[in-house]
């Protein structure tokens, strides 16, 4: 059974970094095989696995040679510990609704069984602070059963982790869709652990795995690959490799009760984040 994930966050708050990189300690230290679909119109969901190899999209490939040459073949690309990538990529600047290109995307890649049997993990890196149209669509029909939510101590990460709670509680009874957890990808604020411990536990959850904020990051990603396959022996990779372990081994799936907005306030109020 392939276990089908979404991940969610705030624009920035480091959803590609983190995905590619437990994909990349998935396959690695744990052996899994692994899909990543990448569901932001800019593309950029797998390149770290991929050594920057450029990807046709679906949707240019979709708008350029038709839907009949939108292949597994084409533009489904292997790359490192055979973790397998496609980018939905979206409308031409400023026409049509990005969001739609997701729904086609996944469509097409379900009809050419292009996430095979075999998979032990389908990650859908997904754009949005709030969830609606078409990026709703990994989580409101089912595409995906888990959603992990990338945050941080910072007051716009959890605003926007509260609203995609908000988009999951609505959808969770018809989909079936439940939050596996909070990833904190560290920004090194003051009290962000013990905030988001107090946030996760008040909306139903728990912080899943604290990633610290490390410049080994950046350095594998200027050489276009992830920490695990530029240093496996690193910390950063041990970092990834508990999440990976943590996810294998989740059997806390829950409905999030999302925090008004006035309690929300007052626990901003109270760790001091009004920056
Ligand atoms: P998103 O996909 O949510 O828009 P990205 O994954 O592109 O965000 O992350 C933005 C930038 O943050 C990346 O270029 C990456 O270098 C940096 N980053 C993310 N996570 C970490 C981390 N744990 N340590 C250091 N830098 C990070
Ligand atoms: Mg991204």
């Amino acid at each position: 059974m392939t276990r089908k994930i979404a991940i969610y966050g705030k624009g920035g708050i480091g959803k590609s970094t983190t995905t590619q990189n437990t994909a990349a300690a998935l396959a690695y230290f744990h052996d899994k095989n692994v899909f990543i679909h990448g569901c932001d119109p800019k593309a950029d969901s797998t390149r770290l696995i991929l050594g920057g190899l450029p990807q046709a999209t679906v949707m240019d490939t979709l708008r350029i040679e038709g839907a009949e040459r939108v292949t597994v073949d084409k533009v489904v690309k292997t790359g490192f510990k055979d973790i397998r990538c496609v980018e939905s990529g979206g409308p031409e600047p400023g026409v049509g609704c990005a969001g739609r290109g997701v729904i086609t995307a996944i469509d097409l890649m379900e009809e050419n069984e292009a996430y095979s049997e075999d998979l032990d993990f389908l990650f859908f890196d997904v754009l949005g602070d709030v969830v609606c149209g078409g990026f709703a669509m990994p989580i409101r029909d089912g595409k995906a059963q888990e959603v992990y939510i990338v945050a941080s101590g910072e007051m716009m990460a959890i605003y926007a982790a509260n609203n995609i709670c908000k988009g999951l509680a609505k959808y969770a009874r018809q989909s079936g869709v439940r939050l596996g957890g909070i990833i904190c990808n560290s920004r090194n604020v003051d009290g962000e652990k013990e905030f988001l411990a107090e946030f996760t536990k008040a909306i139903g959850t728990r912080m899943i795995h604290f990633v610290p904020r490390d410049n080994i990051v950046q350095k594998a990603e200027f050489n276009k690959q992830t920490v695990t396959e530029f240093q496996p022996e690193a910390n950063q990779a041990q970092e990834y490799r508990e999440l990976g372990r943590k996810i294998i081994e989740n059997e806390d799936f829950v409905i999030p009760k999302p925090l008004a907005m006035d309690e929300l306030e007052a626990m901003v109020v109270k760790y001091g984040l009004m920056d």
